[in-house]
């Protein structure tokens, strides 16, 4: 019988794992290694009473429909909860006051870090002849297209908030397709806005599970239990199997490769990661001054903040706190403040209280609170990397028997995570 191994028991890890049972399960011994002892790696959710704190993501979007067949073969839907609508609005901050981000073209004139010429720039989008995007930042494309200020204030935070990276340093075309794919497609990026409005597009609805991302963990562990393996793996060499999928982290991958694929490994070492720290505070219902709104907000870099953002998840998703208190998390560090990994948690949690206290006024310190940092938290797709993908693609042709999965290839998401898992499942030719 032959045997593959997964190196990584993260979600790519085990996602892959699935998809090599689907295929396999009867002919082929598939085994997964795990260097913690426990599986999920980014995907790690803590109940603390009737309080849940995710360490990582707290959700995915409904956009990708492998991911919700992925979760209804393991049996899981009836745990899939929908963000509330109230955490649809969502604020950026702008000199220390939070101004709401506006959700279409109108609302763009109401938009307080615009200016009347700002909103007019935008406006005129529509009219700019297509450019050659190709080789582009996210920040030259929005810049060139809908000026300075929308660059700034609309699509630097929310690229902070994906990415924790740098608008200007981030490849419009890896890190962003959608944008280039709306502007090749339609010309302008609003023509492309008013066009899928027309075909009845709707934005994407957030989701999770009532009791954490975890919960999908657990179930892919339980099921496959006998296949996982708790161990660290140094090296390939230390591997026997008929092919390797390696889901670790890339800088990972190039420890465990470098005496075999030193040029694979030394191209895989090359992609940047950005670290986040997360603070968690659980809340009783009186703490705040000014009531948290909405989903929270996102801090442009421009306001030379080492705060990323502010989610407040018990407004977004049920069962996150108990009745009437509150769950907040404060996301700090990112590619502008890789600093923040030399802070230790009692400054971690002084800095968010901090920025809590000048947004919302505390009236109470908080009852429960948490700390994760994480030093490689998102890989960057920054301007070499569409050149480290194509040398890792050439590279990996001349290996066979060797796979690489993860989300430093095809998307950072949780679902690109699952939905390249299962393309390299389905690839594996024995
Ligand atoms: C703070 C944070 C917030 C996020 N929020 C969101 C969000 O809201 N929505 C979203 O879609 N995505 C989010 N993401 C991204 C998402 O979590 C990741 O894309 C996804 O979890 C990556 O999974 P992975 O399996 O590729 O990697 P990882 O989760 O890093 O898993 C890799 C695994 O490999 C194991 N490993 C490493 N080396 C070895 C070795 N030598 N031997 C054996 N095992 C090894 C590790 O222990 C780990 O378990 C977030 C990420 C972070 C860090």
């Amino acid at each position: 019988m032959k045997t593959i191994a997964i190196i990584g028991g993260g979600i790519s890890g085990l996602a892959t794992l699935h998809y090599l049972n689907e295929r396999f399960a009867h002919t082929h011994k598939i085994v997964l290694y795990e260097r913690q002892s426990s599986c999920g790696g980014n995907v790690h959710t803590l109940k603390e009473g009737d309080f849940l704190f995710e360490y990582g993501p707290n959700g995915f979007l409904d956009n990708q429909p492998e991911t919700l067949q992925f979760i209804k073969e393991l049996g899981v839907s009836v745990e899939v909860i929908e963000a509330n609508a109230k955490a649809k609005k969502r604020y950026v901050q702008y000199k220390g006051r939070l101004v709401a981000f506006p959700l279409d073209p109108l609302s763009f004139s109401h938009f307080l870090p615009f200016t009347y010429i700002d909103s007019l720039r935008l406006l005129i989008e529509y009219f700019i002849p297509k450019g050659d995007n190709s080789n582009e930042t996210i920040y030259n494309l929005v810049e060139r297209r809908c000026g300075k200020a929308a660059a700034e204030y609309l699509f630097d935070p929310m690229i902070t908030g994906i990415f924790a990276g740098d608008i200007k340093q981030l490849h419009a075309a890896s890190a962003f397709p959608k944008l280039v794919e709306m502007e090749n497609k339609y010309g302008s990026l609003l023509k492309a806005f008013i066009e899928q409005r027309k075909q009845g597009f709707q934005k994407p609805r957030m989701l999770s599970f009532k009791y954490g991302m975890e919960t999908l963990i657990k179930v892919i562990v339980d099921r496959y239990k006998h296949q996982i393996h708790y161990q660290a793996i140094e090296s390939i060499n230390d591997i026997k199997a008929d092919h390797i999928v390696m889901a670790t982290p890339a800088y990972s991958a190039s420890r465990l490769m470098y005496d075999r694929h030193p040029n694979l490994a030394k191209t895989l070492d090359e992609i940047h990661y950005a670290p986040i720290a997360v603070a968690g505070f659980g809340f009783a219902p009186d703490a705040f001054k000014r009531m948290p709104k909405g989903f929270g907000y996102l801090v442009p870099s421009n306001q030379h903040k080492d705060i990323l953002g502010v989610l407040i998840e018990s407004n977004v998703y049920a069962h996150r706190a108990p009745e009437g208190q509150w769950m907040v998390r404060v996301m700090m560090g990112g590619r502008h403040h890789p600093q923040v990994i030399n802070d230790d948690h009692a400054t971690i949690v002084s800095k968010a209280l901090r920025e809590l206290e000048k947004t919302y006024g505390l009236r109470e310190h908080p009852t429960h609170q948490w700390v994760k940092v994480w030093p490689y938290a998102i890989p960057q797709y920054e301007m070499n990397f569409p050149r480290l993908r194509a040398k890792i693609q050439e590279e990996l042709s001349h290996i066979p028997h060797l796979s690489l999965t993860g989300n430093y290839l095809q998307g950072i998401s949780f679902n690109d995570s699952i939905n390249h898992a299962k393309s390299i499942a389905y690839s594996i030719r024995l």
